[in-house]
C-alpha cells in the first residue's frame, strides 16, 4: 500500500514516518504539511531522523494523494475534515488520530465515511484499546454501586482537553450503564459544589513537561476501589497502532470504523 502522511513534520508525523519505515508491504509515498511550513521542500525521512526517502515534505495534499492509496492524519480536527472531503473526492482510505472532534465535526466525519473507510480512533494503542473493551465489562459488572471518575495527564503542549481518549472511556462507561456521557460528564468542581451525584462521571486533566499520555479509570465503591491505569511511555505504539489500521483498511467498503474493528473486538 502506499501512504501519505499528513501534519509530517509534527510529533506524531515523525513517528509515523518511521513505523511506515519499518512496516512491511506500506511505502511512504507522501509527506504534507502546512503552507508556510518551515521544512516544506525537505526529505520527509531526514526531518523525522529515519533516513533519506526520497519524499519530499510538501503543501499539496490532493496532488500527494494521486500515487497514495491511504493517507494517515494526525493534525486537527478543521484541517482533518478538509483533508476528508479531498480523500472523498479522490476515494482515498483514511486512517485518522487528530482528536478534539465537537460533535458537529464527527458528524461531518461520519459523513465522509459513507463514501470512503475511515479508521478514526482517538487513542491508536492497542494497550488503551484492550482498556476500552475490559471497561465496558467492569462498568457492567459493577453497576450503579461505584462513583467513577477519569483522570487524564499529557504533556504541556496538548491543546484539547480532556484528551479524546478520555472522552472516550467516559463514553463507554456511561454507556455501559445505561447513562448519557454528556449529561452526566462533570469537568468542574469548585467551591461549594454540593455533594457528588450518584449518576456523575468526573473527568479531570493535568497538564505538563512531557507525559505522552496516562488515563486511569477509578471505579470507587465502599471500602474498595478499582484502579485501571494506561501508561503511554512513547508515540511510537500510537504510530504503529495507526499503521496496523492503514493495512487493515485494503479492501475495506466506506464506513466508519475504529481500532476495535482494527482489533477484531467488534
Ligand atoms: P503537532 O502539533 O506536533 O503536529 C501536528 C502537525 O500538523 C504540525 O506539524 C502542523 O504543522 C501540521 N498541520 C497543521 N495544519 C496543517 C494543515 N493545514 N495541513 C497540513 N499539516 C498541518 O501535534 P501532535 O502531537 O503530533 O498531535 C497531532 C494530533 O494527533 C492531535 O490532535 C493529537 O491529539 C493527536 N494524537 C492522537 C493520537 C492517537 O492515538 N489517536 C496519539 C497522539 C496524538
Amino acid at each position: 500500500m502506499n501512504v501519505a502522511i499528513v501534519g509530517a513534520a509534527g510529533r506524531m508525523g515523525g513517528r509515523l514516518i518511521h513505523a511506515v519505515v519499518e512496516a512491511e508491504g506500506l511505502t511512504l509515498t507522501a509527506a504534507v504539511e502546512r503552507p508556510g511550513h518551515p521544512q516544506i521542500g525537505m526529505d520527509a525521512g531526514l526531518v523525522a531522523g529515519a533516513g533519506d526517502l526520497g519524499v519530499k515534505i510538501g503543501d499539496d495534499l490532493a496532488r500527494g494523494m494521486a500515487a497514495a492509496d491511504v493517507l494517515i492524519d494526525f493534525t486537527f480536527p478543521e484541517v482533518t475534515l478538509a483533508n476528508a472531503d479531498i480523500c472523498a473526492r479522490l476515494g482515498k482510505q483514511m486512517v485518522i488520530g487528530s482528536t478534539g472532534f465537537t460533535p458537529e465535526q464527527r458528524e461531518k466525519l461520519a459523513g465522509f465515511a459513507r463514501r470512503i473507510p475511515i479508521v478514526f480512533a482517538p487513542n491508536m494503542s492497542v494497550g488503551v484499546n484492550v482498556c476500552f473493551k475490559i471497561l465496558k465489562d467492569i462498568a457492567k459488572t459493577l453497576g450503579d454501586g461505584f462513583d467513577i471518575e477519569i483522570v487524564e495527564l499529557h504533556h504541556n503542549k496538548k491543546k484539547d482537553s480532556p484528551s479524546g481518549t478520555a472522552v472516550r472511556m467516559g463514553e463507554i462507561v456511561a454507556d455501559a450503564l445505561g447513562r448519557d456521557y454528556n449529561q452526566v460528564a462533570n469537568y468542574h468542581r469548585e467551591g461549594m459544589c454540593g455533594e457528588r451525584s450518584k449518576e456523575e462521571i468526573g473527568m479531570q486533566t493535568v497538564r505538563g513537561g512531557d507525559i505522552v499520555g496516562e488515563h486511569t479509570v477509578y471505579f470507587i465503591g465502599m471500602g474498595e476501589r478499582i484502579e485501571l491505569t494506561h501508561r503511554a511511555i512513547s508515540r511510537d505504539m500510537f504510530a504503529r497502532g495507526a499503521v496496523r489500521a492503514a493495512s487493515w483498511l485494503a479492501g475495506k467498503p466506506a464506513g466508519l470504523y475504529d481500532m476495535q474493528n482494527v482489533l477484531g473486538f467488534k
